[in-house]
């Protein structure tokens, strides 16, 4: 049975103060036998690592970063390395969010996604590949294509031999921060797709490998999508700004596996 992880991206939100109060709100809030079913991971700022690293010093919930650059070292002014990520405390670190495909200067395209996928590897960094199809795409009918479009082109060169090796997130363009969720169905027909043709690039560890649906998850809509088959956690955007509705999304997750 796949572990469900619910993961908070930070996205470029929140204080050092403000970051403390919340990772120290939900270890507070996080019971132990929940924590032992459900993997939790969050996400902030990158310069927040480090502080964040000591204050989750003990704790099951883990850290990750929101992106990392495919060199290993050298003349990328303002880049950080996976290494460097890894050193300040991150096992995660999340590539091709919509946001960074679509909305920062197109600063990450497909072969972008599999550098960095390939370099966090290296670092022993779990990459998070974000995946997901734009309002037009879905309208057009090309949902299922563009999925494995970008699938295929993030794992070409790619092993994945654990399910530690990857994580995929299915994040519906339109879905990201609008308040307009993927209804259950949707979510698991796009799933049930990935973990397909999952199966054809990497063969039957895809059963193993966690798919998380991302896009407007609240603690009212999750339990529906967590309880699809196919939809192992969550990506979560602004409901993981505040511990108890990150919480809440974290019990929909167990239910899955109770
Ligand atoms: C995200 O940032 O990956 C995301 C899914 O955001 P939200 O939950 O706010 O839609």
């Amino acid at each position: 049975m796949r572990r469900p992880l619910v993961a908070g991206n930070w996205k470029m939100n929140l204080d050092l103060p403000s970051a403390r109060t919340l990772v120290g709100a939900i270890r507070e809030g996080l019971d132990a036998a929940v924590a032992q079913r459900v993997e939790v991971l969050v996400c902030p700022p990158a310069v927040y690592l480090f502080p964040l690293n000591e204050a989750l010093r003990g704790c099951p919930v883990r850290l990750g970063a929101q992106n990392l650059y495919h060199e290993a070292s050298g003349a990328f002014t303002g880049e950080l390395s996976g290494a460097m990520l890894a050193e300040a405390g991150a096992k995660y670190v999340i590539i091709g969010h919509s946001e960074r495909r679509h909305t920062i200067g197109h600063l990450e395209d497909d072969r972008m996604v599999n550098l960095k996928l390939k370099a966090a590897r290296r670092a022993g960094l779990t990459p998070i590949v974000c995946v997901g199809e734009t309002l037009s795409e879905r309208k057009s009918e090309s949902t299922l294509e563009v999925l494995t479009f970008q699938l295929t082109a993030a794992l070409v060169g790619v092993s994945v031999q654990t399910p530690e090796d990857l994580v995929i997130a299915y994040e519906p363009v339109w879905a990201i921060g609008t308040g307009h969720n993927a209804t259950p169905q949707q979510a698991q027909e796009a799933h049930a797709h990935l973990r397909a043709r999952l199966r054809e690039l990497v063969g039957d560890v895809s059963q193993e490998v966690r798919i998380l649906y991302g896009g407007s998850v609240t603690p009212q809509n999750a339990a529906d999508i967590m309880r699809q088959p196919d939809v192992d956690g969550g990506l979560i955007g602004g409901a993981s700004l505040k511990a108890d509705s990150f919480l809440a999304i974290i019990r929909a997750a167990l239910a899955k596996v109770t």
